[in-house]
C-alpha cells in the first residue's frame, strides 16, 4: 500500500491492474539494449505497464486522479491490453466506496486514463460510476477527442465523458484552474496537445517543505507531529505532481525517453525541461501514471546531471 501525508492532505495510490505494452511503443527511439535494462520485455516484446490512479483526501474532499483502464473496453482492445478492471475493487479493500468520490480529475481523455469514469448499468446505459462526484477534464483533450487524428483515434473511448460532459458532471478546464484548495492543473504539451497534470500542495504556506532552508522550519508546531518526518532534513514533502502520460514511468525520467504515442515528441522534451525546472529544487513527489512497481518518487539530477529517481 502506498500512502503518504502532504501536509493536511493524505495521499495514496490505487491500480487498476497491470497490462502488456510494446516496447518498442513504450520507448520510442530509445534502443531496446537501453530500455530493457530498465524494464525487461518478454518474447513478444511487451513490457508490463501499471494503471497508478492518486487519491488525495483533503480532509473535506476525497479526489480521484485519473481513472484507468475501466471495463467497458471492446474486444478487439482486451486482445492486445487485456482488461485487468481492479480499481473499485482495490478502492473497496481500503474501504473507499464508488460513493465516496467527490472529484475526478482526467489528465487526458487516453482510454487507459478515464475509463471508470462510467460503467454500464444493467440494461446498458453508460452512467457515472462514481455517483456524487464531480468530473473534470482538460476542454482542448476533449475537443480533440472528438475529431481525433487517424493516428490515435484508437485511444478515445466516447462512452467515457461524453455522456457525463452532456449531462453536465464534467467541467472542462483550461488549464491553470484550482479545483479546489490546494489541487490545480497545468497543461504539459507534448504527449497531446492539451494533457493536463495535477498539482497538489498540501501544506500549510508557514510549514517548511523538504528542502527550505530558513527560520522557517524552526516554526513549526510541536503539537502537530507527522507521520512523514522521517525525511532526512526533519521536513515534509509539500507539493505532489501526476504528471501523467509526460514521464510515464521511473524509467522515462531522462529528457529524451519519450514514448512513440506522444503526438509532439520535441514538445515532450521541452515540457519534462520546464517540468523539472521546478518539480527538481522544489523535491516534488512525482507520481508515474503507468510504471507497475514504482507508482511515486523524487526525481533528482545526480553529480554527472542523469536523472534518478530516488524513492519516497
Ligand atoms: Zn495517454
Amino acid at each position: 500500500m502506498h500512502r503518504l501525508t502532504l501536509g493536511d492532505f493524505e495521499l495514496s495510490i490505487f491500480s487498476d491492474g497491470t497490462y502488456p505494452l510494446d516496447g518498442g511503443a513504450f520507448f520510442g527511439v530509445v534502443p531496446k539494449v537501453m530500455w530493457s535494462r530498465r524494464l525487461p520485455a518478454d518474447d513478444k516484446n511487451y513490457v508490463m505497464a501499471g494503471l497508478n490512479s492518486l487519491l488525495v483526501r483533503t480532509g473535506k474532499q476525497t479526489v480521484l486522479v485519473e481513472t484507468g483502464m475501466g471495463n467497458k473496453l471492446p474486444e478487439r482492445m482486451i486482445k492486445f491490453y487485456g482488461q485487468p478492471a481492479k480499481l473499485l475493487e482495490n478502492l473497496a479493500a481500503a474501504g473507499v466506496g464508488p460513493e465516496d468520490i467527490d472529484i475526478v480529475i482526467n489528465s487526458h481523455l487516453h482510454f487507459d486514463h478515464c475509463g471508470w469514469n462510467t460503467v454500464r448499468d444493467k440494461n446498458g446505459k453508460i452512467v457515472p460510476t462514481f455517483p456524487r462526484a464531480k468530473y473534470y477534464a482538460p476542454e482542448g483533450e476533449w475537443q480533440y477527442a472528438r475529431r481525433p487524428s487517424e493516428r490515435d483515434a484508437i485511444s478515445y473511448i466516447s462512452g467515457n465523458y461524453d455522456p457525463l460532459v452532456e449531462s453536465g458532471r464534467m467541467t472542462l478546464l483550461k488549464g491553470g484552474e484550482e479545483i479546489v484548495p490546494g489541487i490545480s492543473v497545468k497543461t504539459f504539451r507534448g504527449h497531446t496537445a492539451h494533457m493536463q497534470a495535477v498539482i497538489i500542495k498540501g501544506c500549510h504556506p508557514e510549514e517548511p517543505a523538504v528542502g527550505d532552508e530558513g527560520p522557517g522550519r524552526a516554526a513549526r508546531s510541536p503539537s502537530a507531529p507527522r507521520e512523514d518526518t522521517n525525511r532526512a532534513s526533519g521536513a515534509h514533502p509539500h507539493t505532489a505532481c501526476y504528471i501523467s502520460d509526460l514521464i510515464p514511468t521511473t524509467a522515462h525520467i531522462d529528457i529524451t525517453w519519450g514514448m512513440s504515442f506522444d503526438l509532439y515528441p520535441l514538445d515532450t522534451i521541452e515540457s519534462k525541461k520546464q517540468y523539472y525546472a521546478r518539480a527538481i529544487p522544489e523535491k516534488w513527489l512525482t507520481v508515474f501514471t503507468h510504471d507497475p512497481r514504482t507508482p511515486w518518487a523524487y526525481v533528482e539530477k545526480d553529480e554527472l546531471g542523469k536523472m534518478v529517481a530516488r524513492s519516497a
